[in-house]
């Protein structure tokens, strides 16, 4: 059986974010062009130097669509979007060294 897709899945149109986005900024990266402030100033603040003034950020869902455009606009790649926001995503699990007190043997 063959499943009709709605016309505006099958768009170059994006989808309407549903849930939030995590971002993550690299500042080694950062050279103060400033366009993803020009593109989302809510989600991107400066400097007073021009360069981006934050490491992480989880941004909601209203704001998610600004924030994917600011990353897409800084020719330096110094913005990822990385996912959901932090507590949507599943925490590694944690290694310790078999010599840590209280490992388990074996
Ligand atoms: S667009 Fe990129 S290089 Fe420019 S300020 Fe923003 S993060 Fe920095």
């Amino acid at each position: 059986m063959i499943e009709a897709v709605p016309v505006s899945a099958a768009s170059d149109t994006p989808a309407e974010d549903t849930e939030g986005v995590r971002v993550r900024v690299h500042p080694g990266l950062c050279e103060g062009w400033g366009n993803c402030h020009r593109f989302a100033p809510d989600v991107y603040p400066l400097d007073e130097e021009g360069h981006i003034a934050i490491h992480l950020l989880d941004v909601p869902a209203e704001q998610a669509p600004q924030a994917r455009l600011g990353a897409i606009a800084c020719p330096e790649h110094a913005i990822s979007v990385i996912g959901p926001p932090g507590p949507a995503r599943p925490t590694p699990p944690q290694r310790r060294h078999p010599d840590t007190p209280g490992t388990p043997a074996g």
